[in-house]
């Protein structure tokens, strides 16, 4: 059995019944890495050492007639925002230099007592900004299903990683889209939690009112497994909700027979005809699977994309004031310190960081915060109120997860606004705080896979897994 090809749901019931070893899943992983890893560059760190030994734990645990936990012996790879603890975390960015944080994101340390086995840190646009991981310090990650383009982003390593067979499973975060369009651009599942229903505890703030952490897989139940693994309230995170781990995995074969989904009217153009057939072939899927197809309305969302390149980018100046030459890894030194801060911040930091950092100093800047900033939140309101609207016709929403398929290489890197356009369809429930996820619904053009979106109300990730997995179970065909 090739065990890369296997979900994460078949490697954890095989390892946790003995009928075969943590350690031969990950050699198999381990091998794969070895040789595909050096054209995809999905990781910034390859954690094998530190896996084999993990591995080694949980067989030990089996051996013992102990239950290692729902992810036993899962091979899981990190994207390197997340804290982990001893083991540098760069953001993809010169400025942490070799910093290591001093505790893990509990999100690690919940898959860490499920069984998972970490195998690495997965490369991404420096500071989460960006849709195609070529904002990375450490040079751009492939897409493994045509390696002359890109894997999305920002958590490109992540998508990537799982759709080359490196991990069954991989965390990523989600400001704008990160987590939903890679995952449509390399043929994987990828969801945007509710906000708050996964603790930020350890994720490496860019918009801290729109991140959110998620989990990339090659199914809609690996997925399911992975959040009801990592969600549930986190004391520790002042935005967690008060609520239990969600319950997914067991809706899953509902169906989704007398459910409502949404259609909207006034959504922005721009996607391609390839994608927008996918997305019109999914809605004679669920038609013909017994749900009602309804006409709603959000006539805001097309706003999304300028309001959110307003608050992210405020949020991040605030949050990326922590890197100073002081506290984290990376210092030029100057003669004093304030031209030691500049120095550091003008080296350390990439030409996307610094543009967002500028964009968002600005927006705050006393005379223009209520002409810019102010009005984003407003408008950010209206968002949130045209979706209740829909919502309240619909149970959920479908859209394309991205506009197109993958694009090559360098084609959008010199223009920051074509760039920005990748995200027109996933902002809004960032905005929202909302959950999201795409799911593959066949193929586009040049034979890439095409992502569709599925929408639901704040807490209602249940209900939109079920969509994903009669999504799933139809297959997309092409
Ligand atoms: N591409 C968007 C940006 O550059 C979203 C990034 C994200 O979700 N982290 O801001």
């Amino acid at each position: 059995m090739d065990d890369t090809m296997t979900t994460a749901v078949a490697i954890a019931d095989a390892v946790r019944s003995g009928t075969t070893s943590a350690a031969a899943v990950l050699d198999s992983h381990l091998a794969r890495i070895e040789a595909d890893e050096a054209e995809i560059h999905a990781f910034n760190l390859v954690l094998a050492d530190e896996a084999r030994t993990r591995a080694g734990e949980i067989d030990a645990l089996v051996a013992n007639g102990e239950d290692p936990g729902p992810l036993a012996g899962v091979p899981v790879a990190l994207k390197d925002n997340l804290c982990t603890r001893g083991i540098p975390t760069t953001c993809s960015s010169k400025i942490l230099g070799d910093w290591a944080p001093p505790y893990d994101a509990t999100v690690v340390t919940r898959l860490r007592d499920a069984g998972a086995v970490f195998v690495g840190k997965t490369n991404l646009d420096e500071f989460a900004m960006g849709s195609s991981t070529e904002n990375s310090a450490f040079g751009p990650t492939r897409n493994p299903r045509d390696t002359s383009r890109v894997p999305g982003g920002s958590s490109g390593g992540s998508a990537a990683a799982v759709a080359a067979g490196f991990a069954p499973l991989s965390l990523g975060s989600d400001t704008g889209g990160s987590i939903r369009q890679p995952a449509a651009l390399c043929g994987t599942v990828g969801v945007k939690p509710t906000y708050g229903a996964v603790s930020r505890l350890g994720l490496i703030a860019f918009g801290s009112s729109l991140d959110q952490i998620g989990p990339f897989a090659t199914t809609v139940d690996d997925a399911a497994l992975a959040l009801e693994t990592i969600s549930g309230h986190d004391p520790a995170d002042s935005t967690s909700i008060e609520q239990p781990p969600l319950d997914l995995r067991s809706v899953l074969d509902r169906g989704v027979d007398g459910l409502r989904v949404g259609r909207i009217t006034d959504l922005p153009t721009g996607a391609s005809p390839d994608v927008q057939a996918r997305l019109d072939a999914a809605f004679d899927a669920l038609a013909e699977a017994g749900a009602e197809i309804v006409d709603v309305e959000v006539p805001a969302f097309g706003y999304g994309l300028t309001a959110y390149y307003l608050i992210a980018p405020a949020e991040a100046s605030s949050n990326l004031a922590r890197f100073d030459g002081v506290r984290f890894g990376h210092r030029v030194n100057a003669a004093d310190t304030n031209q030691m801060y500049m120095a550091t911040r003008t080296d350390g930091f990439g030409a996307e960081v610094k543009r967002r950092i500028m964009l968002g100093t600005y927006a705050l800047s006393a005379g223009y915060y209520d002409a810019y900033y102010g009005r984003a939140q407003k408008v950010r309101r209206l968002i949130a109120r045209d979706f209740a609207g829909a919502y309240a016709k619909a149970d959920v929403l479908l859209t394309p997860a991205s506009p197109t398929v993958a694009f090559e290489i360098g084609d959008k890197s010199s223009d920051p606004l074509a760039m920005y356009l990748c995200d027109t369809y996933t902002i809004p429930s960032n905005l929202s705080g909302d959950p999201g996820m795409s799911v593959p619904f066949g193929t586009g053009d040049g034979g890439l896979p095409v992502g569709v979106q599925v929408l639901a109300p704040a807490l209602a990730d249940a209900t939109m897994f079920r969509v994903a997995a009669e999504l799933e179970h139809h297959g997309g065909g092409s």
